[in-house]
């Protein structure tokens, strides 16, 4: 952006108006039921119509209503699209974009990936991310790090790889002695091919149409507005996608731009005349980078459920390593036809990637490294107007008045009322095959019950529960675990080493899952207190009352499948009661039938064993009488489950069976006399 000259007032407001619109919208969206998705893409793109206008000046009604009819026109084929997924997925925050190449580059970023493996070895998955967008073998633990310390945006391809892509591809060119203006068209088309490579993600595309901007800015000899071409980076996404707006990429990569521009602004006039040279330039990036720390920190908390202190620090210590990085990787992939010269780049590579990973670890074992926030909708707003209004006092020369808007802005965020404390909710969090209930007590802490499942591969601990629990705020008070099996423990190590409980408990049963030993060893290392279930128990968290009913050591100790000693609860909340009961088999059912028949009643039952025929009996269904059964499997797994006939029979006891692989995740909650459920995007009450 070295060329770009200040941006001036008269197209930097309504620009900046756009990027607070196209920001609320995101947030919106984010939320979304269909119908204020709907909305948000209608008002998105006609704050985007509407800021080409006066980006160009000219600004008719007409022509803002026929730009925003195109918009929402291409936006209508999308929109239908993600019909077609919230239909299936039912939740909307599921419906990510999938940023697939066109049919014809397919095999080449297959060729590429290959080469990529062939190539940098151990470092593959770190190596397909930062050059083929392809996150899928990144080691979770990386990238985790990577979160900590703030620099997770470096890991998936944004605006930054493909700008520093293009200007080495420019000095390439350059090198080769093409003439200057051939040599900025070829890197263009290459840059657009590249984007396209990789499956076009908006950030991509956002960087990829800047950089067009600018090529186009250079040949027709005009100065451009970096806030103009930044509207058209952001807006072009928005155009052929306009669920774009809820993907965190795309708007991190707009805010961060916007914070970018600003952060200059500001440093050109702040810092000291004195400060030359070198320790100018330092200081410039500092500046920038808390600025740009600052403006994406509202949507990193409402996204991650926290934000990263040190973020400023180690984007300033990763920024240079990863722009000698990139386009080292670059060259090590396209000398890929002649072996021995990509093994030499990619050795080269090596000491950069560590020192990458380096900055990470280094930022992640930081004390304090991040700050765990989970924001409420209208603090998350007010959050996001103070940001943009920070932005524009960093640009205005007459600042004083967004400075205003920004306090005010924060003043509202810190006196919003905090959600009303009366009522438990109870999420059936959808892990697929698998369980993780989560019970919010009136306080907002936490109760688990099973962590989904697990494995060297997938964790459902790291890739849903956390993150669920984390986007919605509050510490967790106890981890149950109901028996030893890979579905239900899978993900508690994880559960454990990330929200820290003070306790677990769970039924003692002796078992040597691999899963369930390193549960246990967390527990231990972590310094959690571990509980043997017992009958008979009451556990109370917060007003939440949770009577033990199963299974008693001596039950357990005669017991050779973990099935039937789980650790089985009723929910007791003033009048409202919800039983569960991990994958609890006909045996013990029957033991809790004879030992204490009144305490199984319940207004809700956890369906046992994700609804197989291995429990849920008649005399036990009796004894419950459920008004809503909830089952939590996932769809088409291999163990048939749920089973049609214990489907029907818990409707012929009355109750309504709601399950997760048709609903995604379940939330019941109650102020203690009736419940309410919700589940893709409805709302109703329990009658
Ligand atoms: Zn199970």
């Amino acid at each position: 952006m070295a060329g770009c000259p200040p941006p001036t007032r008269a197209t930097s407001v309504p620009l900046i108006a756009w990027a607070a619109a196209a920001y609320a919208a995101g947030l919106i969206a984010g939320l979304s039921s269909e119908a204020v998705a709907d909305a948000a893409i209608v008002g998105a793109a006609v704050a985007f119509a509407a800021a080409v206008c006066l980006a160009l000046r000219r600004a008719s009604i007409g022509s803002v209503l026929l730009i925003a009819a195109l918009g929402v026109g291409v936006g209508g084929n999308a929109a239908r699209l993600d019909r077609d997924c919230m239909a299936r997925e039912r939740l909307p925050f599921r419906c990510r974009v999938r940023y697939e190449p066109p049919a014809l580059l397919a095999p080449w970023r297959d060729r590429a990936g290959t080469a990529i493996d062939r190539y940098f070895a151990s470092d593959a998955g770190l190596v397909r991310a930062l050059l083929i967008a392809d996150t899928k073998d990144l080691d979770p633990e990386i990238r985790d790090a990577y979160a900590a310390a703030g620099i997770v945006h470096m890991l998936s391809i944004s605006g930054l790889h493909v700008a520093i892509v293009s200007g080495a591809m420019l000095l390439l060119l350059q090198a080769a002695r093409l003439p200057a203006p051939t040599a900025r068209w070829a890197g263009l088309s290459l840059v657009m091919l590249y984007v396209l490579l990789i499956g076009a993600p908006p950030p991509a595309v956002r960087s990829a149409v800047m950089i067009g901007a600018q090529v186009v800015a250079l040949a027709l000899q005009r100065n451009t507005s970096p806030w103009a071409a930044l509207a058209w980076g952001g807006g072009i996404p928005l155009l052929y996608q306009p669920r774009t707006a809820v993907d965190l990429g795309w708007q991190l990569s707009v805010s961060g731009f916007a914070a970018l521009i600003a952060g200059r602004a500001v440093a050109e006039r702040a810092l000291p005349r004195t400060l030359e040279g070198w320790k100018r330039k330092i200081a410039g990036e500092l500046v920038v980078s808390v600025v740009a720390s600052f403006a994406t920190a509202p949507l990193v908390a409402w996204h991650f459920g926290r934000v990263s202190l040190i973020a400023p620090l180690a984007n300033i210590a990763a920024g240079p390593v990863i722009a000698v990085l990139q386009p080292t990787l670059f060259l090590g992939l396209s000398l890929a036809w002649w072996p021995a010269a990509a093994s030499l780049v990619a050795a080269a590579s090596v000491p950069m990637v560590r020192a990458f990973d380096l900055v990470a670890w280094a930022g992640a074992a930081l004390p304090w490294a991040t700050l765990h926030a989970a924001p409420t909708l209208v603090t998350a707003v007010a959050l996001g107007v103070a940001c943009v209004a920070v932005l524009a006092a960093c640009v205005e020369h007459f600042w004083p008045r967004p400075v205003l808007v920004a306090l005010g802005a924060v003043a509202v965020a810190a006196f919003a009322p905090a959600p009303s404390g009366v009522e438990v909710e109870v999420h059936m969090i959808d892990v697929g095959q698998g369980d993780a209930i989560a019970v919010r007590t009136p306080r907002g802490r936490w109760v688990l019950f099973d962590a989904g499942r697990g494995d060297a591969k997938r964790d459902a601990g790291r890739t849903t529960i956390v993150p669920y629990l984390r986007a919605r705020g509050g510490a967790l008070a106890l981890l149950i675990v109901t028996h030893p099996d890979a579905d239900h423990a899978g993900g508690a190590a994880t559960v454990l080493e990330s929200m820290r409980p003070p306790a677990i408990t769970e039924p003692g049963f002796t078992s040597a899952t691999e899963t369930y030993l390193r549960a246990l060893s967390t527990a231990r290392a972590r310094g959690v207190a571990w509980h043997r279930a017992r009958a008979g128990e009451v556990i109370d968290v917060d007003g939440v009352t949770l009577r033990i009913l199963a299974p008693d050591a001596a039950w357990t100790a005669a017991q050779t499948n973990p099935n039937a000693a789980c650790v089985v609860v009723r929910l007791e909340y003033h009048g409202a009661t919800m039983l569960f009961t991990g994958d609890a088999d006909v045996a013990e059912e029957r033991w809790l039938v004879d030992r204490a028949p009144a305490l199984l009643r319940a207004d809700l039952l956890k369906v046992s064993h994700h609804g197989s025929a291995s429990g849920s009996s008649e005399a036990f269904l009796d004894a419950v009488r459920p008004r809503a059964a909830l089952v939590s499997v996932a769809a088409r797994n291999v163990y048939g489950h749920p089973t049609p006939r214990v489907m029907q029979r818990l409707v012929d006891h009355g109750a309504t069976v709601l399950r997760t692989d048709q609903l995604g995740s379940i939330v019941a909650s109650t102020d203690g006399a009736g419940w309410t459920m919700r589940a893709a995007g409805v709302r109703w009450r329990l009658p």
